[in-house]
């Protein structure tokens, strides 16, 4: 089909043209469509048979340029074939962690998924401070899951290799290199922050030591394909309720590091917790909230290693490496050995690529509604100083960490200043 861009109507003209969707929608249904993207790239709308709305579809289309910056930003339509295909493959690896797919259109560049009634968006309940008691067990499966059974670890190289050809995603890559380890450190005119912050923004941009780190980060973003992650893992991007979980969102997939996704989730727990020095005013129900927050940090690490770590046991068939070659006297210790390095290796990039995203979410193009949303610059200047030199910290310090109590360590001894200042007030 040729590419249009749909709207309200034509959407519904669209959806009677496929014949319905079996048991979703019939196509001879009265239908109400809205639009409801709140996301900066895309047209998302949610289409409900009018005599039975819990009968309703998201369709996504992808516009052929970057919605918030309008045609004048060309970015190509592909993205929705990368969008599907990660789609399709978190549904194989971790059904239940991601909206079922019910028709895919390469030519109209658009995906027809499950509406998640009753979920929202991960960002503002925790600003509310809600809690939800299976996220770690959730994210951690859908993280473990999807990284090891698209890794080396699990597939030949041949399988990994034909898998990373159809994911070769150089205009969404091209994004996050840019903006999330080069222009935020640099003079680029689309950088914003808080003036109070002058100060902190200018040193780190003039950091030998932390310019070099997140040049190295950004190296191993661009060449070290270890498995198929989802590349804009935060908070934004998890819908949520008190029993489930879903991603949401994965058109920035590629064959990358698996740090950055589990790298950019906690860094995104980290702002959110630093976010309640202005959000919660009261001591005791902000501490309680913060140290649950940091308990989800440990508990999604812990669990995604220990589950990681299982399934490779268990499925051990990635020419990386074949059991054979650990079949030597001293093998069994030796793939032991193996084992905890790869998972420390991957805890250290945690660090590095968590501190890098830390970092440009206060001084490049976009900022995260937890600390945007605090109004008064002074307040916010406080969760901006904080997340900065965490996030200095966590990309300067990332090969000296050994367990995620040592991430954990870094919050709570930058953020112990904070605290006592706000006690004695
Ligand atoms: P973009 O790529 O443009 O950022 P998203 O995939 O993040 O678009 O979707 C934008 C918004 O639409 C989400 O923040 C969420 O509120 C809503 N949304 C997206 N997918 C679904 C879904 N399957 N069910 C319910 N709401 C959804
Ligand atoms: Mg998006």
């Amino acid at each position: 089909m040729t590419y249009r861009a749909l709207d309200q109507n034509s959407v519904i003209d669209y959806m009677r043209d496929l014949g319905g969707l079996d048991e979703n929608i019939p196509a001879a249904a009265a239908m109400q469509a809205d639009e409801v993207g709140d996301g900066n790239l895309n047209l998302v709308f949610i289409v409900r048979e009018c005599e039975a709305p819990y009968r309703s579809v998201i369709l996504k289309q992808a516009l052929p340029y970057l919605r918030v910056a309008g045609e004048s930003w060309p970015l190509t339509r592909e993205r929705m074939r990368f969008e599907t295909q990660a789609l399709l493959k978190q549904n194989e690896l971790a059904p239940e962690l991601v909206p079922h797919v019910y028709h895919t259109d390469d030519g109209m560049s658009l995906v027809i998924m499950e509406y998640l009634a009753n979920y929202e968006v991960m960002r503002r309940p925790l600003v509310a401070r809600k809690r939800f008691p299976h996220f770690a067990d959730h994210i951690s499966t859908f993280m473990a899951r999807t990284l090891f059974f698209t890794s080396d670890l699990y597939l030949t190289g041949v399988e990994k290799k034909g898998l990373q050809a159809t994911f070769i995603n150089p205009h969404l890559c091209k994004i996050q290199e840019d903006f999330v380890f080069t222009n935020p450190f640099m003079q680029s005119e689309e950088n914003n922050w808080n003036p109070l912050i002058d100060n902190e923004v200018r040193a780190v941009r003039s950091n030998s030591d932390l310019k070099l780190a997140i040049a190295e980060m950004k190296a191993a973003y661009m060449t070290n394909g270890q498995a198929l992650i989802h590349s804009d893992l935060h908070t934004g991007s998890i819908m949520v309720n008190g029993s489930g979980t879903k991603v949401i969102d994965p058109e920035f997939a590629f064959f990358g590091p698996m740090g950055f996704d589990i790298g950019a989730l906690l860094e995104n727990l980290v702002l959110n917790y630093l976010s309640h020095f202005a959000h919660t005013p009261d001591a005791d129900e902000r501490r309680a909230y913060q140290e649950y927050l940091l308990d989800l940090v440990r508990e999604i690490w812990q669990q995604f290693a220990a589950k990681f770590e299982e399934l490779w046991l268990q499925n051990s068939r990635g020419e990386l490496m074949p059991a054979a070659y650990w079949d030597f006297p001293g093998g069994t210790e030796a793939f032991a050995r193996f084992r905890s390095r790869y998972i420390a290796e991957v805890l250290h990039d945690v660090a590095g690529f968590g501190g890098c995203k830390m970092l440009r979410r206060m001084m490049g193009i976009v900022s995260v509604w937890d600390i945007s949303s605090i109004d008064d610059p002074t307040e916010r200047a406080i969760a901006e100083r904080l997340a900065i030199r965490i996030g200095s910290r966590w990309v300067l310090e990332r090969k000296r960490f050994t367990s995620i109590d040592g991430l954990i360590d870094v919050v709570r001894e930058e953020c112990r200043t904070v605290e006592s200042r706000h006690d004695n007030t």
